[in-house]
């Protein structure tokens, strides 16, 4: 297993990443494209960790810690938080091994949409349901 002294990436003091709910429409789809247009956040999808037949949607903020020092060591001391006390290794993904796909721009997240057999599926729907009201 990694140590933190021979980890690379230092993920846990360089970003920030927070769950984001499942796209469930078409709206929710296109949404992501928001966090998209602002420069150092990307999305990401992972395989979830509690039910590996689901997937988990994530926002990834690049950001270092400003406790991070030149040396990769922490400088906070006695005021770390308890998330940085109670990380544990053991259960660390420095290397994002779960990620199956990682959207760093719009247009590749829009490229992404072309290929979302669900997404299409919405799309369809949508479609359909507009020609409905068209003729009725
Ligand atoms: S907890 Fe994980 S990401 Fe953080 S330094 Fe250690 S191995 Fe690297
Ligand atoms: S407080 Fe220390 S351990 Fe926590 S993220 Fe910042 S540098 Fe890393």
């Amino acid at each position: 297993m990694i140590t933190c002294e021979k980890c690379r990436n230092r993920t846990c003091c360089t970003m920030v990443v927070v769950e984001i709910e499942t796209p469930e429409n078409k709206d929710d789809y296109e949404d992501i494209s928001w966090y998209l247009y602002h420069p150092g956040i990307s999305v990401f999808i992972e395989q979830d960790e509690d039910n590996p037949e689901e997937d988990q949607w994530n926002v990834r903020f690049d950001s270092k810690c400003m406790h991070l020092n030149g040396n990769g060591k922490c400088n906070a001391y006695d005021e770390k938080p308890p998330i940085c006390t109670e990380y544990s290794i053991e259960n660390c993904d420095h290397e994002f091994n779960d990620m199956k796909v990682h959207f760093k721009s719009p247009e590749e997240y829009k490229e992404w949409l072309k290929t979302c057999e669900e997404y299409q599926e919405l799309c369809k729907k949508e479609e359909e349901t507009k020609a409905n009201k068209e003729d009725n």
